[in-house]
């Protein structure tokens, strides 16, 4: 069962998607991971790496692509950020995986992308901590988005987003994903472990697929 849509923490971390690097990525057996090129590593956009990722997507131990995004404060300049940003969305739709999205004030670009590549494969916001007028912001342009809230979130956006759209996250935290979850919880007066649970199955439902039928 994955609870943990998006952590760093070393594997095994049988409730979670462990997010790497393509270069030099060795599998641990029985894990699934989200493979991207991080806009803080704009070193790391290579075409190389560009290709080497676009092969391993294809893995079933590849639940995801990302994580890959946009963020205005940190990271390389903004053109490269976005061409690698773009290189990995054609990648998570060639490959039929979802998309982890990185987004630091950059939701209009995002949101924009997602219009003009009108892409199948969900895009999951990680890490959302942006105001409800963002979170509904995103849902109007797309209903492809998806958001993962972690240790940090704003109540009310978490109230804003429909509940099949919801999921969790550790990313770097030092809580455990129950932990998290037991905190978003609180913040809407229900338990849900189930609901985030049923939703994590559904968004790397893919995977799954794959995973099964070898
Ligand atoms: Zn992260």
């Amino acid at each position: 069962m994955i609870l943990d849509c998006h952590t760093h923490l070393a594997p095994p971390r049988p409730e979670a998607v462990v997010c790497a690097s393509p270069a030099g990525f060795v599998p641990a057996g029985g894990q699934l991971y989200s493979l991207g090129i991080h806009p803080w590593r704009p070193e790391e956009a290579t075409e190389e790496n560009f290709g080497l990722l676009a092969r391993l997507a294809g893995m079933p131990e590849v639940a995801a692509i990302g994580e890959a995004g946009v963020d205005q404060l940190r990271g390389g300049p903004m053109y490269r950020q976005m061409l690698a940003f773009r290189r990995q969305i054609e990648i998570s739709e060639a490959a039929g995986k979802p998309l982890v999205v990185h987004d630091v004030k950059a939701h209009d670009s995002v949101a924009g992308l997602r219009r003009d590549y009108a892409p199948v494969q969900p895009w999951i916001l990680h890490g959302f901590r942006a105001k409800p007028t963002v979170a509904k912001m995103m849902l109007q342009a797309s209903d492809g988005f998806w958001f993962s809230f972690g240790e940090k979130f704003n109540p009310d956006a978490l109230r804003a987003v429909p509940r099949e759209r919801i999921l969790a996250e550790t990313d770097e935290s030092a809580l455990d994903i129950r932990q998290i979850i037991a905190r978003l919880s609180e913040a809407l007066g229900e338990d849900l472990t189930e609901t985030i649970a049923a939703n994590s199955a559904r968004v790397f439902a893919t995977a799954h697929r794959a995973a099964d039928s070898r």
